[in-house]
């Protein structure tokens, strides 16, 4: 890379798109220098406009595409679009997956050295569209009325949208009806600056196995204005919803959701089912946002355990059991570890929903519960970890090393962490057999990976 960075801010410049980034942007080079640019892509040649320079690399924007890709695809000049968070929207479904799919096989090569493992073809949606279960939506005023949606990138301007194109369409219809509801009785928007007013955000969850919807109320104040008119209207307008609940969050923060919550109508939590586990969802609870797709990598994962009714497993990061719950259909004894402890709560819930017995869960860090585990006689045959971004914690790959599980599956949503993390356990004296990715998340630039790992 030459040493003078080879354009300057507000420069216009021709360039040619060689890569994507792992947030999508397009990676153009000048001598050597390189430019992201969200929206353009490999192949494609545009006029960009140089909006900033690092030492090391640069940002533009898009003026003029010169030369089109053919895995383009024409995006609708709207808010949905514009703002929704889709970063992958303008790239063919098709060309999506081939992109996440050779993600992951390239970090896989380059940081885990593990450029010969058979990496499947990636597992997509067949419609990858309005699939996302939840949302959090902030509400604002504008001309005396209440506006609510997305935020505008890196500001706490908040753009009017009645639908996400990732959201379920009960969840949009949730929303969008609550907004009008609370609209025409005239409740405040909670001001941010100011921290007044009173409705901060509207949140909405649904079973799609089960049809139930929730509708969760988050206000600065402890009391909402017309609250049985709320209720009533609430009902009438959305017949699935099964249970409404408030949330106050009286604090100055970021954070959505605050420090009380109770039920104002219906119960406490909806249902839903993960293939045949069926699972009860609270306000506050953790649950899959894409449960068809959930099920697909976790049907994996089971598939990757291979058990016979025969084995101990650990399921390390359990979070609400999911994985769990799965493999405890299969195996002879399960032991989750999550370090959440109202995760566990409804972890232990969801064993006795299902009245599977044969799993025990337990609080804690899994670098630290798991190496006591072992200290004291207990062994697994199957470990399997589903991390965080930041992946498995070195202690906890320094055990399962000396623990020696003849099977580790791992399941991961960062393929850099994972690759990291594979070499150790590489080098640990175990062997990568194969790796599945599975599309959780389509339009966006996120990945999971499912990958089993023998003793060698
Ligand atoms: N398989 C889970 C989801 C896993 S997400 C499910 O389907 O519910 C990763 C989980 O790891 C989160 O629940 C997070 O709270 C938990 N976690 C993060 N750090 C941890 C640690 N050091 N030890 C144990 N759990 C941890």
């Amino acid at each position: 890379m030459s040493k003078t960075i080879p354009v300057r801010k507000n420069d216009y410049i021709d360039v040619e798109f060689e890569d994507l980034t792992h947030d999508g942007a397009g990676v153009a080079k000048v001598d050597g220098y390189p430019i992201f640019v969200p929206g353009g892509l490999p192949g494609e040649k545009a006029t960009v406009k140089v909006i900033k320079t690092n030492k090391g690399y640069g940002f533009g924007r898009l003026i003029e595409l010169l030369e089109r890709s053919h895995f383009r695809i024409d995006v609708e000049e709207s808010d949905a679009h514009k703002y929704g968070g889709c970063q992958l929207q303008h790239i063919s479904y098709d060309a999506q997956l081939k992109y996440k799919e050779n993600q992951v096989r390239q970090v896989l090569a380059r940081i885990g050295k593990l450029g010969d493992v058979k990496v499947h073809p990636i597992l997509g949606m067949e419609n990858p569209w309005h699939y996302r279960n939840k949302a959090q939506v902030p509400v604002g005023e504008k001309d005396g009325k209440l506006i609510a949606g997305f935020f505008k990138p890196r500001t706490h301007e908040i753009v009017d949208t009645n639908e996400s194109l990732i959201q379920l369409p009960e969840i949009n219809e949730a929303i969008q009806t609550v907004k009008e509801i609370c609209s025409e009785l005239g409740i405040q928007a909670y001001q941010e600056e100011e921290h007044k007013g009173v409705l901060r955000h509207i949140m909405a969850r649904y079973g799609q196995q089960t049809g139930e919807l929730m509708v969760v109320i988050i206000t600065r104040t402890a009391d909402i204005p017309l609250k049985n008119e709320l209720i009533e209207k609430i009902v009438a307008r959305l017949p699935k919803v099964k249970s409404i609940v408030h949330n106050v969050n009286s604090k100055r923060t970021n954070v959505i959701l605050g420090e009380k919550t109770k039920v104002l109508w219906g119960s406490e939590v909806i249902y839903d089912y993960i293939g045949n586990v069926k699972f009860a969802i609270s306000a506050l609870s953790f649950y899959q946002v894409n449960p068809v797709q959930t099920k697909v990598l976790y049907d994996k994962a089971l598939e990757y355990a291979g058990l016979t009714g025969e084995e101990s497993v650990i399921d390390a990061y359990c979070g609400i059991g999911t994985i769990s719950l799965f493999l405890a259909q299969k195996a002879k004894k399960v032991f989750g570890v999550e370090v959440v402890p109202e995760a566990i709560e409804d972890a232990r819930r969801n064993a006795e929903l299902n009245e599977i017995f044969n799993v025990e869960f337990a609080v804690g860090e899994a670098e630290t519960v798991i190496p006591k585990w072992y200290k004291e006689g207990n062994e697994a045959d199957v470990l399997v970890v589903d991390p965080p971004r930041k992946g498995c914690d070195e202690e906890l790959l320094q055990t399962i090393i000396e623990m020696k599980p003849k099977k580790v599956v791992y399941v991961s949503c960062n393929p850099a962490t994972l690759a990291r993390d594979l070499r150790i356990l590489e080098d640990g004296g175990y062997k990568t057999i194969e790796v599945q990715p599975v599309d959780m998340f389509p339009q966006t630039t996120h990945v999971e990976i499912c990958v089993l790992l023998l003793k060698k």
